[in-house]
């Protein structure tokens, strides 16, 4: 088994690196925060006293952190100076594409192989090991990567270069984020038309309407699998997550100049949500923001 450093311990590093502890891998964990470590030390990892010490002799570095600058902070500050040239970074954070690019460029000047590989999934399946990763980077930094991150998730899918693994997530949660709405939107006009919501669960869950906001995530009460509707919109995936998630992709859409005006308006609506005290809501509960009107 490898030694591997994890840095960023949070809601997702922290089960993360339990996990690669738990399949044998001798983990030096850091996080500015001292909560963070001692839950990491009671998980099987080894508490260390600075990002640079956990790379340092690692053959693998994780990353687990809020969002790019952190990134791009710790492997400048930290990481590039102490990584030995061997080694394999890997970025799991969700980030903006051109600072995953300009990271793995930088790497690529230090003989340091890179990948982003960002994942889909929430607290629980990172504490379950369940996660999916979609991975950006060439093939052989890819081959390397997917060893350490099989230990932590169910799926890990090559996207392809460096920052395609980023790419992936923004588009996707883009998709989320507004067939979440308009799947939203139909199940209250629906009831306003005199329809029994679950009847039209039942109808569109197997027509052309379906989708996995509705089908798996159905964001009324009592309908479908158990989601967190069915407990007052707590946990699952909070939308000041999905708003960051949107938000990258409108800047991906601006620097591209794509058209995404459904991203934009469920940007516009996310923003509005969060704006409104809904930060740590699931992001199923812009229901009831729509439902006011
Ligand atoms: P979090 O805020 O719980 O954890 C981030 C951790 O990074 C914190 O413990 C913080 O102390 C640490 N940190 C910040 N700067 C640091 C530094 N310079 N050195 C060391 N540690 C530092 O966030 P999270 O929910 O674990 O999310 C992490 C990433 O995963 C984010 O990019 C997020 O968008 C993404 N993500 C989260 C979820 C989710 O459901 N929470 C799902 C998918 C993806």
């Amino acid at each position: 088994m490898a030694r591997v450093g994890f840095i960023g311990l949070g809601n997702m590093g922290g089960g993360m690196a339990a996990n690669l502890a738990k399949a044998g891998h001798d983990v030096r964990a850091f996080d500015l925060s001292a909560e963070a470590l001692e839950r990491a030390g009671a998980a099987g990892c080894l508490p260390v006293e600075s990002a640079a010490a956990a790379a340092e002799g690692a053959e693998a570095v994780i990353t687990m952190l809020p969002a790019g600058k952190h990134v791009e902070q710790v492997y400048e500050d930290s990481v590039f100076g102490a990584a030995d040239t061997g080694a394999i970074l890997i970025d799991c954070s969700t980030i903006d594409v051109a600072t995953a690019r300009r990271v793995a460029d930088a790497a690529a000047a230090k003989g340091l192989a890179a990948v982003d590989a960002p994942v889909s999934g929430g607290i629980a399946a990172a504490a379950g090991g369940t996660l999916t990763f979609m991975v950006g980077g060439d093939d052989s930094a890819f081959a390397r990567a997917e060893l350490y991150l099989a230990a932590m998730g169910k799926a890990v899918i090559h996207a392809g270069g460096n920052g395609a693994g980023q790419a992936s997530k923004i588009c996707n949660n883009m998709l989320l984020g507004a067939t979440m709405v308009a799947t939203c939107e139909a199940l209250l006009l629906a009831q306003k038309l005199g329809l029994d919501p679950q009847t039209f669960y039942d109808i569109a869950s197997v027509s052309s309407g379906a989708c996995w906001s509705l089908n798996t995530y159905a964001p009324l009460p009592g309908m479908g699998p158990q989601t967190p509707a069915d407990n007052g919109y707590q946990g699952g995936f909070a939308a000041g997550l999905m708003l960051k998630d949107l938000r990258l992709a409108m800047e991906a859409a601006e620097s591209t100049h794509s058209e995404t005006p459904m991203g934009a308006r469920a940007a516009e609506l996310y923003a509005k949500f969060a704006d409104a005290g809904n930060v740590g809501v699931d992001f199923s509960g812009i229901i009831r923001m729509l439902d006011a009107g």
